[in-house]
């Protein structure tokens, strides 16, 4: 018997349904029962129906199917550009140094309305979770200067509501700190219950924070996200990547593995872990044996890889060997079996 119940991947950069159906042949021939289709906004003006097609061929080969709104407002995770943001610019966030920023706010109701019309596209897909995936407000770091957002007026509204003063012009203090995670959860536990009640309750929601950050650029904490009643699943993804200071990649994954397993237990969430599947440099393909080794000494049983084949149809985030990442990982998943998960030494 297989350790993982679950073991997706994200599939992203091809729309072409009969290449997408050889891949998925292989997909399930390599153990993987789970897969994450993007849904930038690109895809809704342009694609959607290839989408829905990917989606339907993915539940007709047997796979549980998740979406994401990849890089939607910029708010989200993902490498997209997005349009509503060319056509919105006063739902720009306002950052503390004054500047108009690329990045939708949450509270603006004209992003909201648009995540709505993004939710309607995505459920009626019939896909079995939407996963929210990387939501946050902004924060710059310029030297020892941080600007963070946001303060458009919905946010300064909102914010002298909750605190019954004006909102701090430049200093981040606790306030301005609660305030950002306050907003974060209160949009993804808007947009969940939206899915809840257009998907009749059929359509999980899932939610991932960046796990390779600090508190205050990872804006929401786990504690809020796992506050929320229509979230199911809570997620980590303790890329090494986008650290400068080459980690110990196993007790960085253990420490988010068991972490999110804790939280998600305790509040009667499953939890779920994204192992780095892009972005290796030539020889350090067997840092992936000892990220999964991690999720699974810390007993996390939703495993999902970041993305497909070593990250080889996006240059910018490839890996070097993008065939030898993918098929370490493969045969680590494969050589996995129900063992009891292990405290580390
Ligand atoms: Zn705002």
């Amino acid at each position: 018997m297989k350790f993982f119940n679950q073991l997706g991947v994200s599939y992203f950069a091809n729309r072409h349904l009969k290449h997408f159906i050889t891949d998925l042949k292989s997909l399930k021939k390599d153990g993987f029962n789970s897969i994450l289709h993007t849904f930038s906004e690109e895809d809704m003006l342009y694609s959607s129906g290839n989408v829905r097609d990917m989606v339907k061929a993915s539940r007709d080969y047997g796979f549980t199917t998740w979406i994401n709104p990849w890089a939607v407002g910029r708010v989200f995770g993902g490498e997209a550009l997005s349009n509503f943001l060319l056509e919105n610019p006063l739902a720009w966030q306002l950052l503390s140094d004054g500047r108009r920023y690329p990045t939708a706010c949450l509270n603006n109701p004209s992003f909201r309305g648009y995540m709505e019309k993004w939710s309607d596209a995505a459920t009626n897909m019939g896909v079995d979770a939407v996963l929210w995936d990387e939501p946050r407000l902004a924060i710059r770091h310029k030297g020892k200067k941080t600007a963070w957002g946001c303060r458009c007026p919905y946010c300064r509204e909102s914010y002298e509501m909750k605190n019954l003063r004006a909102m701090p012009m430049i200093k981040m203090d606790q306030t301005v700190i609660k305030f950002r995670d306050d907003t974060v959860k209160s949009f993804v536990s808007d947009m969940s219950i939206y899915v809840k009640r257009i998907s009749n309750n059929k359509t999980k929601n899932s939610v991932v924070l960046i796990t390779s950050a600090g508190d205050l650029d990872r804006c929401s904490g786990m504690d809020s996200m796992a506050s929320i009643k229509q979230v199911d699943s809570l997620g980590v993804g303790p890329y090494w990547y986008w650290m400068n200071n080459n980690p110990d990649v196993y007790k960085l994954s253990y420490s988010a593995a068991a972490g999110v397993k804790e939280i998600a237990y305790r509040s009667g969430k499953t939890p779920h872990f994204w192992l780095q599947g892009f972005g290796y440099k030539k020889g350090t393909e067997g840092n992936a044996r000892l990220a999964i080794k991690a999720a699974v000494d810390a007993g996390v049983r939703s495993l999902w890889v970041w993305g497909y084949r070593g990250g080889e149809m996006m240059s910018t985030s490839a890996s070097d060997r993008p065939g030898i990442v993918w098929e370490t990982i493969v045969k680590t998943l494969k050589s996995v079996t129900n063992s009891k998960p292990q405290q580390p030494k």
